[in-house]
């Protein structure tokens, strides 16, 4: 038997099931769970602002955990192996995204803990080709974040360029990952929090930050771009105010308020605004080998299972630093 929370309508609590243990299907492989982070794409699931999850759903899509099954055709994969399950579950490889390097845009995808079952559940299964080996150090729920909050936020950096001066809106689990990887990689980092959050400010300080403030602050400096990844569409005019000419906004989240009326003052001179939709498995392989090198540690509270539902208020009210992650 298996232990999973499950969403059985958007917009009601998790419930806890047990249910007969499933077999991996051909190219799938069966994840004895030992960690799953909880991603704000969760709540955004559980709220009821993605459209049509697969009901009923276990959330989650950020897993680490251990190959405890394998399914017909698998290759390359061994039993008792350490491996990370992403939020990108599966893409058709022929549609015009997939066939130009572009899976993440993929026409008929399905995702992790959305579309297909995650793992907010003592096992999950997953399609073997977008899974991803962990071997080295770490303890799996530090791991965790790294497979969304750390690979979105790395997309997500990717696309703001080059610059120096970057800005962080929003400085949750993935803001604190990418801030280590922007300081290892000699950016100036500035973070915006809510407005008075002294403490998620002297948070990221902590991690390198040059200046940390409310998202009603101009920054020091001009900024050569900035990453939203608080879900709140009134920061998109606030941090194009914030970037110089030519500069970038990316906005990282899956989900977000709607944006108000700004003047074209704000977008003028070349600024660039853009959002990220999800990863392509390259994005992965890229990130998960240089987090290591780069010695991000994640900052984590743990969870059992049976609370996944406390640990996704804790996160929708703000009472979190760093990441919440399930542990069974
Ligand atoms: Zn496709
Ligand atoms: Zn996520």
């Amino acid at each position: 038997m298996m232990r999973a929370m499950m969403l059985e309508t958007p917009r009601s609590r998790l419930v806890l099931r047990e249910r007969p243990l499933p077999a991996p299907g051909p190219g799938e492989i069966l994840v004895a769970v030992t960690a799953c982070g909880v991603c704000r794409t969760d709540l955004h699931v559980v709220d009821g602002e993605l459209p049509d999850p697969k009901l009923p759903l276990v959330p989650g899509h950020e897993i680490v955990g251990r190959v405890a099954g394998l399914g017909a055709g698998v290759a390359g994969l061994a039993i008792g192996q350490r491996i990370g399950v992403p939020w990108l579950g599966h893409t058709c490889g022929i549609c015009p995204y997939c066939s130009t390097g572009r899976e993440n845009l993929c026409d008929v995808p399905l995702f992790t803990g959305y579309t297909r079952d995650g793992g907010y559940a003592s096992h999950a299964v997953a399609d073997a080709n977008y899974c991803f080996p962990l071997p080295g150090a770490g303890e799996d729920a530090e791991l965790a974040p790294l497979l969304c909050a750390g690979l979105i936020g790395w997309r997500s950096y990717r696309m703001a360029g080059e610059g120096s001066a970057l800005g962080l809106y929003g400085f949750g689990a993935a803001a604190h990952i990418l801030a280590q990887v922007a300081v290892v990689q000699g950016r100036r980092v500035h973070a915006f929090t809510r407005p008075d959050d002294e403490a998620a400010a002297a948070f990221a300080r902590s991690l390198g930050a040059v200046w940390a403030g409310g998202s009603d602050q101009m920054p020091p400096e001009p900024l050569d771009a900035a990453i939203i990844f608080a879900p709140v569409g009134a920061l998109v005019p606030l941090a194009l105010k914030a970037v110089r000419k030519g500069g970038r906004v990316v906005c990282g989240g899956i989900h977000m308020s709607d944006i108000p009326s700004f003047p074209y003052v704000l977008l003028w001179e070349e600024r660039h605004l853009l959002s990220i939709a999800n990863l392509t498995r390259a994005d992965a392989r890229e990130f998960l080998g240089l987090a290591p090198r780069a010695g991000v540690k994640t900052q984590i509270t743990r969870y059992p299972l049976a609370a996944a539902n406390e640990a996704l208020a804790d996160l929708r009210e703000g009472r979190l630093q760093g990441a919440a992650v399930l542990v069974p």
